[in-house]
């Protein structure tokens, strides 16, 4: 059974998902899971969690989690350019700041993100049904 399939039957069932710490929360009516909507349920977990999580405006992974934390800087630690004066706006990796004004290698870095970024869309609850 597809995923798109088995929220289908879940909906049809009355069957209401959400996340409970790390795991997924299936609130349902009595009786009307049956063992081959809960094999179906096991085996799609992980999917399942995935987009419970972007349906609940969290981030899809723990590994986006920790990403995301990466990317909370504080902004009294963000230098300024050597060159320009300018508050460095790129950071690398390794943890090193760039201006993507004065590096072109930055402003490389800093176009594919926005980039990338542009791409990303935050799915409202319904749309996974
Ligand atoms: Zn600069």
């Amino acid at each position: 059974m597809s995923t798109d399939a088995l929220l289908d039957n879940l909906a049809e069932l009355g069957a209401v998902l959400s996340i409970r710490g790390n795991d997924l929360d299936i609130d349902a009516p009595a009786g009307v899971l049956t063992d081959r909507d809960i094999e179906a349920l096991r085996a799609a977990k992980p999917e399942l969690l995935r987009l419970q999580r972007i349906a609940e405006g969290l981030p899809p992974s723990e590994a986006a989690a920790e990403c995301l934390e990466w990317i909370a800087t504080d902004p009294a630690g963000v230098p300024l350019c050597d060159r320009c004066g300018k508050f460095c706006d790129v950071q690398t990796m390794a943890d090193a700041w760039k201006c993507s004004a004065c590096d072109p290698m930055a402003n490389a870095r800093k176009r594919r993100t926005l980039w990338l970024l542009s791409r990303v869309t935050r799915p409202r609850p319904g749309m996974i049904r």
